[in-house]
């Protein structure tokens, strides 16, 4: 049965065609239309905390998002074989743990990035050079170091590097870091609380 299937849409040619345009008629078999994430739908999710309006602070934070959208634009009009450039679903996995739409509508109506910037990583660290976004899969939180985004060849690089980099094991390192230290915190935090207890009671 499948080979007069076959042998059926070999008459105008169409096995040829399918063949060559796999992506495009994929939707001709599969049931239920499947869209892939494009830069429209995450550009549409984007939910900025932005500074108060008319501020310096406010001017630059629109343009990252304006270098956000171009950025996105840039990678889904790349040609095919340009391997080197991401794509699309890949800054979608990285930024919320998923690279496909959401199945369901009111997954879909409920679906944010909240996009942060931060200001002063400078006065916090003032001797370095580069930092990259902080990117929080599970709240589907950005944020963008300010300092490092001065132009869109700057973003460029700087948001290449990050999906490169953190969406691989990378990222599970540096998330066991942050892990480590925190618990690290907090327990010195209860050590030193329980000494200043027992000082209390022993003084
Ligand atoms: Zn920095």
């Amino acid at each position: 049965m499948l080979r007069q299937l076959r042998d059926g849409l070999d008459l105008y040619n169409f096995l040829t065609v399918l063949e060559k345009n796999q992506e495009h008629c994929r939707d001709l078999f599969v049931i239920g239309h499947v869209e892939k994430v494009d830069s429209h739908y995450i550009v549409l999710s984007v939910a900025p905390e932005m500074s108060e309006s008319g501020t310096l602070k406010q001017l630059k934070e629109k343009e990252i998002l304006n270098f956000f959208q171009d950025f996105l634009l840039d990678i889904e009009d790349a040609a095919p074989e340009d391997k080197g450039k991401l794509s699309v679903p890949e800054v979608m996995q990285w930024l919320t743990g998923q690279s496909h739409r959401h199945l369901l509508l009111s997954e879909r109506q409920r679906f944010r990035i909240v996009v942060r910037f931060d200001h002063n990583c400078l006065d916090r660290m003032p001797d370095h050079t580069i930092c990259y976004p902080i990117v929080s899969a599970c709240t589907k939180t950005i944020t963008f170091p300010t300092a490092h985004l001065n132009n869109f060849e700057e973003f460029q690089q700087n948001l290449f590097d990050s999906v490169r980099c953190g969406s691989g094991f990378y990222r599970i390192f540096l998330n066991y870091s942050l892990a480590f230290s925190s618990s690290l915190t907090i327990t010195i935090v209860m050590l030193t609380l329980l000494l200043s207890v027992l000082h209390h009671y022993c003084s």
